[in-house]
């Protein structure tokens, strides 16, 4: 196996949340943590290090740029998180801004390896860099939609009452107040959804399905007005990808990719189903979208492509 090695960039609550989880899981060998913040970042590493005797054999260290070198996974989480009022969006112009500065100096020291974004709001951000990078698009995507969707499927779960690994969904488009929930493609033991419920009696209609979608649109919204930030569905999420790219596992997630022609869109970074390995994204699934969801993607769309024209092209 190759070495297993890891930037993270941005070693606030998600950075660190994430190499902890890495290290729990033994997912990478070494771990650089970056950050602006020198006493917050060596701090976080101190801290992480004392459970090494317990669990985990990861080294992980206080990084530099000179990290990017030879890592196999660079993961950027770098950016200003929003406060209870505001959306994701409302936190570009600042995140933009650092975006950029992280940008030039990965460029300067990229040979190698699959980039992942967190930072928000993700879509903007992962095309933004990708533009900037100008690797392959294989190579770089963000988080996008795939805490949605293990969001959706929570309340699912929940809803339904049966286990979390009982139930298939998927969230496609915006990470944030466009995404779009795709309910043609859910199924519950391997049954849709719809005759799920009516083969067990469940009363499940239309205005369920919207309480739903906005159970899960807004559930970011709930943790941060309550504890002010959110970290551990991210950083579980991003280790679950991590793991996939280290250790070559095939996994198939919904994440911000940049699009050439996939369901009719181009020039954009939006979540779709991909399969995700060593090489970054293998390959683009296709599901067959009911019209609704087609109208809704392409809405999310016409929303991201709008705020990339005004402030992404904008710093090219
Ligand atoms: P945080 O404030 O705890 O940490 C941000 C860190 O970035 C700080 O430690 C800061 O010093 C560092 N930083 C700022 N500028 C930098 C630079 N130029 N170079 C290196 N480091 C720099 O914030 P957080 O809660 O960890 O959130 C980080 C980002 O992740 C936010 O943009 C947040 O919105 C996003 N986030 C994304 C998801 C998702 O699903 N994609 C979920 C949660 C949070």
């Amino acid at each position: 196996m190759d070495s297993r090695k890891v930037s993270i960039i941005g070693a606030g609550v998600v950075g660190s949340n994430i190499a902890y989880s890495l290290m729990l899981k033994n997912i990478a060998d070494e771990i650089a943590l970056i950050d602006v913040n020198e006493k917050l970042v060596y701090s976080e590493i101190l801290d992480i290090k004392h459970g090494l005797g317990v669990l985990g054999e990861t080294k992980i260290h206080v990084g530099s740029y000179d990290d990017i070198k030879d890592s196999n996974l660079i993961i950027i989480t770098a950016g200003r998180n929003r406060k209870p009022h505001e959306t994701r969006l409302d936190v570009l112009a600042d995140n933009i801004n650092i975006a950029k500065n992280i940008e030039e100096n990965i460029k300067r020291c990229y040979k190698q390896g699959i980039v992942i974004v967190v930072s928000n709001p993700v879509d903007v951000i992962t095309y933004q860099i990708y533009k900037v990078l100008e690797l392959k698009r294989n190579l770089i995507f963000g988080t996008g939609c795939i805490l949605d969707t293990s969001r959706f499927v929570f309340s699912i779960a929940d809803y339904l009452n049966v286990g979390i690994k009982d139930v298939n969904g998927l969230v496609i488009g915006e990470h944030g107040d466009s995404q779009v929930c795709v309910w043609s493609q859910v199924y519950i033991k391997g049954m849709h959804i719809d005759e799920y419920c009516k083969l067990h009696n469940i009363k499940f209609n239309d205005t369920d399905k919207l309480i739903i979608e906005k159970n899960v649109v807004n559930m970011g919204v709930e943790i941060i007005a309550n504890k002010g930030k959110t970290h551990y569905g991210i950083s579980t999420c991003t280790a679950h990808i991590a793991d996939a790219v280290l250790n070559n596992k095939s996994i198939e997630a919904s994440v911000s990719t940049c699009l050439n022609g996939e369901y009719g869109l181009k020039d954009v970074s939006l979540s779709l189903p991909v399969v995700i390995n060593k090489d970054g994204i293998k390959e683009f699934l296709h599901y067959n979208l009911s019209d609704e969801e087609r109208i809704k993607l392409q809405i999310s769309n016409d929303k991201i492509t709008k705020y990339n024209s005004e402030y992404v092209k904008g710093v090219l």
